[in-house]
């Protein structure tokens, strides 16, 4: 298996307009980054696929888009002021401050990862430290003020639980999906877009009687692995692992996640939880609502189980760019190809006129260009030599390179190039809607 560094994936994000630091000119903001050009393409592809395959493609989840901000109370009753916490240590010779449970060593004897100093746990206890980012609402700026940005989508979705069942006619099983922005004060944050401070997430609640919620848990962790392995994730980097019981949240009942090899290991893309009637239940203790549901057949009142798949739309953008990434020789120089699926690349096609100083290839690249992009994302390129266009559009991952050449004048037909094959078509204008629709992408 080819092993791509993180440095490159950087280094090619930066360099050709998929991610940025945030605020680069004033020296960067720690661990947030901007999306381009071609990253804001790539996350829209994500999170569409995702809502294609979480909700059109079934008929029993539903979509929501709840706000960032919420009541206080919610956070209460989820349990992340109480429990939403990391504990830290500050090293006693270089001040630095790192998550306990992640400096090297044994026990209470561990190592500063930094500068290498001992740090001994039981006189330096950690200190509990929450991840929530704290704002005001309204003039002033005091406690009875303070709202959070949300921390996870997912408490939107169980304050909206009854909404949703009522307004949309829902029986048991059901689910809500959304996707959106949450935020983590995370104090060991790193590893590019991998872990940020401020990231999207994909999660869906799907609400079940609580004897189903095991099968149900099941089918969910296999139908979460395909959807990366049907977009194109190498089998051999993708693996399951389940929580042993000591790992898993106080309120769950199992936990899998999906993991994917990155450049620095194992790590999780996404977790899939049994959350039983935690949330649910919770709320409707704090809101004094009635969140139970009531079985028609069985005339059963009951509060219902919950499976969450939740993952992040960051890192899996980091891993299909980490997968797609590939080197070879061609013809004695090197070749860097994007080999995304097609529904993830960013461009479908380029239109490449082979001479921009002729007049009538322009015109008919153009022609052909303003006729493509009505109906898939396509660009028009004509600045530079016509090997060095293909390289570029390879490194970016679009997928066919359509050129125009004074035979074109003639003949009316193009040359069609794919990326991963390279082999080029010659093809009549007419038929060129056509032939992409073959290909699945007009
Ligand atoms: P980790 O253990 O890596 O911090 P987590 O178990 O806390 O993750 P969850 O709370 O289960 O993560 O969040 C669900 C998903 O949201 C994760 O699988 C991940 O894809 C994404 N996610 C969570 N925190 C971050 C972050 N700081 N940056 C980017 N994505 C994140």
């Amino acid at each position: 298996m080819p092993e791509v560094s993180m440095d490159t994936i950087v280094s090619l994000c930066k360099r050709r307009g998929f991610v940025f630091q945030s605020s680069e000119i004033y020296g960067g903001l720690g661990s947030v980054w901007d999306y381009g050009p071609l990253g804001v393409e790539l996350k829209k592809n994500i999170k569409n696929a995702w809502w294609c395959s979480v909700i059109y493609e079934r008929d029993d989840v539903e979509g929501l888009d709840s706000a960032i901000l919420m009541h206080p109370a919610v956070w209460k009753a989820s349990g992340h002021i109480e429990g939403f916490t990391d504990p830290l240590v500050d090293c006693p010779a270089c001040r630095k401050r790192f998550r306990a449970d992640h400096l090297p060593g044994e026990g209470n004897c561990r190592r500063c990862p930094d500068c290498g100093a001992e740090i001994d746990l039981e006189n330096n206890p950690p200190r509990m430290f929450n991840l929530m980012l704290k704002t005001f609402l309204g003039p002033v700026e005091d406690s009875s003020s303070t709202v959070y940005l949300r921390p996870e989508t997912a408490q939107g979705i169980f304050v909206n639980f009854a909404n949703v069942r009522n307004s949309r006619f829902r029986k048991l099983p059901f689910g809500i999906a959304q996707i959106g922005k949450s935020f983590r004060n995370e104090i060991t944050p790193g590893n590019f877009i991998f872990r940020t401070r401020e990231f999207e997430q994909m999660e869906a609640e799907y609400f079940v009687k609580p004897e189903d919620a095991g099968v149900v848990h099941q089918e969910w962790i296999k139908q979460r692995q395909e959807w990366y392995l049907n977009l194109g994730i190498q089998p051999e980097r993708l693996r399951l692992r389940e929580h042993a019981s000591n790992e898993l949240a106080h309120y769950a009942q199992a936990c899998t996640d999906i993991e994917y090899l990155f450049p620095f290991g194992w790590s999780e893309l996404e977790g899939i939880a049994n959350r039983r009637d935690f949330d649910l239940r919770q709320h409707a203790e704090h809101s004094g609502k009635d969140l139970t549901y009531l079985d028609p057949a069985t005339k059963e009142r009951f509060l219902p189980y919950v499976i969450e798949p939740s993952g992040g739309v960051d890192r899996a953008a980091l891993a299909f760019l980490v997968d797609a990434y590939r080197e070879e020789e061609v013809k004695g120089s090197k070749r860097v190809v994007l080999g995304l699926h097609p529904e993830l690349a960013p461009i479908k096609a380029a239109v490449l006129p082979l001479l921009r100083n002729r007049p009538e290839i322009v015109e008919m690249s153009r022609k052909i260009y303003t006729g493509l992009r009505k109906k898939i994302v396509v660009k028009y390129d004509d600045t530079g030599a016509i090997g060095k266009l293909y390289r570029r559009q390879d490194e970016i991952g679009t997928l066919y390179c359509v050129t125009v050449d004074v035979q074109s004048l003639e003949d009316n037909q193009v040359t069609v190039r794919e990326r991963d094959t390279m082999r080029q078509d010659r093809i009549n204008v007419e038929r060129l809607n056509e032939y992409l629709t073959d290909k699945g992408l007009a």
